[in-house]
């Protein structure tokens, strides 16, 4: 596949959108939530949640959704709800953010060689995106991918947003088992090597469970920031 120019490796190509409309009319049951929340919460942000960050970052956080009274509610990726508490923190302790987070999308904090998104970008009942939505919003997350040529690493929290990642570049997902803590190199030539860091989702539900622990996350960007040293 050497020699592939970056449209073809990468379905969404440079040239596709990266963020959808904010009424984008996709996914009916995704549709019909916005709506509804809407109806109930006419403050909230209620719409496709925009990648935030630096569009010349090295490094992309990929999530798995906006949580509903998270980022669906203010409007930036991981903002309002305990997942973005622990991935902030995370960030500004090395060095991919810079600033205070409180919580809220004008809180001032700046990303630093980094940005964030999510593999699905509407919020989903429940948290739980079906296959169908998570492959139809995957045209946004691979034109995010390829619009950014100084990306090297990516962070997948979660398998949803690790197969979403793989699927985007044209990978099989069974030549990429996702693992916490695994690190997977997705070809793409000709650009430079891409290196996919895997972690538990940083959710309230896998921290109180035990699952994912703030030192095990911590372990996963301290590799990421081996890979790309200040
Ligand atoms: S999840 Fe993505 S594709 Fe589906 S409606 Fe929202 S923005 Fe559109």
């Amino acid at each position: 596949m050497t020699g592939a120019p970056p449209a073809e490796r990468w379905a969404g190509g440079p040239a596709a959108e990266t963020e959808p409309d904010l009424d984008c009319p996709t996914c009916p049951r995704l549709v019909a939530f916005r709506r509804a929340n809407r109806q109930s919460e006419p403050a909230w942000h209620n719409s496709p949640v925009p990648t935030f960050g630096d569009a010349d970052a090295r490094l992309l956080v990929v999530g798995l959704a906006p949580g509903l009274r998270g980022a669906n509610r203010t409007g930036r990726p991981f903002t309002g709800d305990y997942a973005g508490d622990l991935l902030y923190a995370t960030l500004l302790h090395f060095g991919f953010a810079e600033g205070t987070y409180q919580a809220s999308a004008g809180d001032g904090l700046r990303l630093r060689d980094c940005a964030i998104s999510n593999a699905v970008r509407c919020v989903p009942p429940q948290n739980k995106p079906t296959p169908q939505e998570i492959a139809a919003c995957r045209r946004y997350l691979e034109a995010t991918i390829a619009r950014r040529t100084s990306l090297r690493a990516i962070v997948a929290l979660g398998r949803v947003a690790h197969d979403s990642v793989v699927r985007a570049a044209g990978l099989k997902v069974s030549a990429f088992p996702f693992a916490h803590g695994a690190e997977h190199e997705l070809a793409r030539d000709p650009w430079p090597p891409l290196r996919l860091f895997d972690s538990y989702h940083c959710s309230r539900y896998n921290t109180n469970t035990g699952v994912l622990t703030a030192d095990m996350f911590r372990g996963v960007f301290a590799a990421v920031r081996r890979c790309l040293p200040n």
